[in-house]
């Protein structure tokens, strides 16, 4: 690092008064942030990072970044974004929000204040002790910054709507540095952005989400042979074509192939989010018969227990993730095409990857349709998922692999030829619905491009409104931008 931009940016950090939260290669803190993040291919080594204590500091920082003429900078919150350059930067310098983890409630409102650095796992162990909880993640280590303006897929969607629609006030840092809150009557245009339109517009650095009562859940996962997935299948589209008269219940069915052949699974993580043992509706799939590893007796336990009790398999180098999804209508012969395809996908992969050295997954899990009704019920989001041909199946698939090498030339090749031909299957019966999530998306996709021509056009009006001078989308170039949507 010895760019005059870089000195120049420094020296003006340092000038706002934020150098004892400034770091540059070679101190151990910095190296602690680059570590910390998830995948390995997002540790880029900027030229510093900066870690603001609040809002103030947020905007200062904002501040002298684009006062240095020429310089660019990435925002992060838990850094779990897989696209490259999301969460960081090689050539520029990356705001780091991680020390911003404060977490409140105020009982007159019930309303959960959440700065954007902590992590799921940190939020709810906090809420529960209070006998609280807000919409937000199902995976520990999830950030709340990214997961919430990209929309939230959480365990209560069929119930309260996307975690986003939980939001009633965001406080936000413009590209001028200016603090502003947006919610229904201030700002509502940037309220409207927000949900769903992740990092056009400023830095989010409080949001301010209903809460709702903790209530313990039942969970539990069974595990199938490969044999079963027919079964599974068609007892999981029963499950989502009802799930809207059942929004308690929630359940994903995956299949997961880690590091050993005998990995091999397809499963069902089920969970009620009432505490009710054995409810009905997933009666169907709680008789699939044969299970591998069915715990007899599923827990009762706190959303915290639940997060921290399953973590998400992954390699211990995660360097190369490439996760990537599409949405299809429900359908069972969509979804067998999917878990056949899976079969393909590691095939190419055993055949590619020396000493069998990946993990693999698939996750099937529902988008409902009706999801936009309570959407609309609090204000709307810009997701555009009332244009759904119908309730839907999001099919996530993922690959690690020990190499950025591997990554490019097998597994994100691999990963696009299943979703591909997933697609074009679902499209010869009509079942295909032209829909992507941003939070499940990878470099390439173009998610906005799929939430309707009305929501671009609102997120397009809410950029230039906000940030005039393009910050987002030039200066912080990470992440899905607005400007690329058509
Ligand atoms: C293991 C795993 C499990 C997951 N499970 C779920 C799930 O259950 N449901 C779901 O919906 N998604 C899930 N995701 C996807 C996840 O929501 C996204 O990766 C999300 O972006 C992560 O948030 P973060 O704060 O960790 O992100 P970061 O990587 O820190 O940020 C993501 C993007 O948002 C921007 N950003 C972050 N904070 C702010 C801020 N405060 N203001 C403005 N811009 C900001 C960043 O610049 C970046 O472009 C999962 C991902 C992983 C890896």
């Amino acid at each position: 690092m010895s760019s005059s931009l870089a000195q120049s940016a420094i020296a003006k950090l340092k000038e706002a008064g934020l150098g004892d939260v400034l770091h540059v290669p070679g101190e151990q803190a910095y190296q602690a942030k680059e570590t910390s993040l998830i995948p390995f291919s997002q540790r880029l080594g900027p030229w510093a990072i900066v870690q603001p204590r609040n809002t103030e500091e947020v905007s200062k920082a904002v501040k002298a970044l684009v006062s240095t003429e020429g310089l660019q900078f990435a925002v992060r919150s838990g850094g779990h974004m897989w696209v490259d350059n999301s969460n960081n930067i090689k050539e520029g310098v990356t705001i780091d929000l991680t020390l911003m983890t404060k977490r409140t409630y105020d009982p007159e409102t019930k309303l959960v204040s959440l700065e954007p650095g902590s992590r799921w796992k940190d939020v709810y162990r906090e809420l529960v002790d209070q006998g609280l909880l807000v919409v937000g993640g199902r995976e520990s280590e999830v950030g709340v910054g990214g997961f919430l303006i990209g929309g939230g897929l959480s365990f209560f969607n069929s119930s309260k709507g996307w975690s986003c629609d939980t939001i009633v006030n965001f406080e936000v840092v413009l590209a001028d540095g200016s603090i502003v809150q947006a919610n229904k009557t201030t700002n509502p245009d940037l309220f409207l952005a927000l949900k769903g339109g992740s990092a056009n517009f400023g830095i989010v650095t409080r949001f301010d989400m209903e809460s709702m009562e903790s209530k313990n859940i039942w969970c539990g996962t069974a595990a199938y042979p490969k044999s079963a997935t027919g079964q599974l299948v068609d007892a999981y589209v029963d499950f989502t074509n009802n799930l809207s008269h059942t929004p308690d219940d929630y359940v994903f069915l995956y299949a997961f192939r880690g590091a050993k052949e005998e990995d091999y699974a397809i499963s069902l993580n089920f969970s009620n989010m009432n505490g009710v043992a054995n409810p009905e509706p997933l009666r169907g799939l709680l008789e699939i018969p044969n299970p591998i590893s069915k715990p007899e007796d599923f827990k009762v336990k706190t959303l915290y227990t639940k997060l921290t009790d399953y973590v998400v398999p992954s390699a211990n180098y995660i360097i190369s993730t490439n996760w990537e999804a599409i949405t299809v209508q429900v359908d069972a012969s969509v979804t067998n095409k999917a878990f056949a395809e899976f079969d393909i996908l590691i095939e190419k992969l055993r055949k590619a990857i020396p000493d069998n050295d990946f993990i693999a997954r698939i996750v099937v899990q529902p988008i409902l349709k009706s999801w936009a009704d309570i959407s609309a019920s609090k204000g709307g989001n810009v997701l555009g998922i009332e244009n759904l041909p119908g309730d839907c199946l999001n099919i996530l698939v993922g690959v690690e692999v020990p190499s950025l090498e591997l990554r490019e030339q097998v597994g994100r090749p691999a990963v696009k030829a299943l979703l591909n031909t997933v697609k074009s299957f679902a499209k010869s019966i009509n079942k295909d619905a032209d829909w992507l999530y941003l939070n499940y998306c990878t470099d390439g996709q173009e998610p906005f491009a799929t939430y309707g021509a009305e929501n671009v056009k609102k997120l397009k009006a809410a950029a230039a409104k906000y940030d005039p001078n393009r910050v987002f989308q030039e200066r912080v170039p990470g992440g899905f931008k607005i400007s690329k949507a058509q």
